[in-house]
């Protein structure tokens, strides 16, 4: 049961029709007002799924500004607006974060009935570690921006999810490979619950030269391993770094802190090591 005059989110099917929920049916039938990317494609979803009556209105990334005040002021009066894009969940690379905070704003109620969208269902297929991990959305085409976020890509430790068109996806990933390194890790989803669904998995450079053998088509999302963190420094190391520090004539303490700077290691450690060598003792381990 919705609200009346409310805002419902509701995600629809990345391409197999059965996963539209039962409970995106019910809301999507009882709404007035369905506010879609594309009439005529969410028309074509509402019908396969026996809803005729429903109002549908035009809300894209062209229109959003403008179209938002007359959808608020419907909620005001009472009317339930259900919000869809052309698949997945809309607001993610999607239009609605407009209306949705439109809504929030003039205090209505805003809720959700949450379904596919292909990062989840690229990242849980990934099989890398889903606790966390990084929403890019699409990169930006060219430039500084798409440079920063690349680089951005190549330092995140947290598995990073990507969208691409197909005509871009081997150069995208050939660049991923050449800035993250050729051997990182990544799995690349494509027509995800759809008839020809294919997931490859492997390194960046086996993924860049598979896709750019072929001509992709359909739709593609990607995931790209997090980057494996600093191992932590040996013990050489640290053992070096509070010699280099107290040669320049560094207090023990003094010594320990630009050691532990120096090699990312707790203080504590590089100190012992540091009281060690000040008391002419060999360092075992740190
Ligand atoms: N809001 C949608 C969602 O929640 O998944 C995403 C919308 S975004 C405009 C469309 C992009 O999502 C596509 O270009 C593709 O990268 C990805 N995508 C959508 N459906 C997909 C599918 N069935 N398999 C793989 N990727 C898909």
């Amino acid at each position: 049961m919705t609200q009346p005059g409310s805002l419902v989110l509701v995600a629809t099917p990345i391409g197999n029709l059965g996963d539209l929920s039962a409970r995106a049916l019910e809301v999507l039938g009882d709404a007035e007002v369905v506010a879609c990317e594309d009439t005529r494609r969410t028309r074509r979803l509402l019908s396969a799924a026996g809803i005729r009556a429903t109002r549908l209105e035009a809300l894209h990334a062209h229109n959003e500004r403008e179209r938002t005040p007359a959808l608020v002021r419907a909620m005001e009066a009472g009317a339930t607006v259900a919000l869809v894009s052309d698949a997945g969940t809309p607001t993610i690379s999607d239009p609605g974060s407009r209306l949705v905070a439109a809504a929030v704003a003039a205090g209505l109620a805003v809720s959700v009935v949450p379904g596919p969208s292909a990062a989840v269902a690229a990242v849980a297929l990934s099989g890398f570690n889903a606790n966390r991990w990084v929403f890019e959305g699409f990169l930006p085409t060219r430039g500084r921006e798409r440079r920063e976020r690349v680089a951005a890509i190549a330092a995140e430790t947290r598995p990073v999810v990507c969208y691409e068109a197909p005509h871009r996806i081997a150069s995208t990933l050939a660049e991923l490979a050449a800035v993250c390194g050729p051997e990182r890790a990544a799995v690349l989803a494509r027509e995800l619950t759809k008839l020809h669904e294919e997931v490859w998995r492997g390194t960046l450079a086996e993924l860049a030269a598979r896709a750019a053998a072929g001509e992709p088509r359909g739709e593609h999302t990607f995931v790209v391993a997090g980057a494996s963190p600093d191992p932590p420094p040996s013990a050489e190391e640290i053992l070096a770094a509070v010699h280099d520090a107290l040669a320049t004539g560094s207090s023990t303490r003094e010594a320990a802190a630009i050691a532990a700077r120096r090699c990312g290691c707790p203080r504590a450690v590089a100190y012992r090591v540091a009281l060690e060598v000040r008391s002419g003792g060999s360092v075992v381990s740190p």
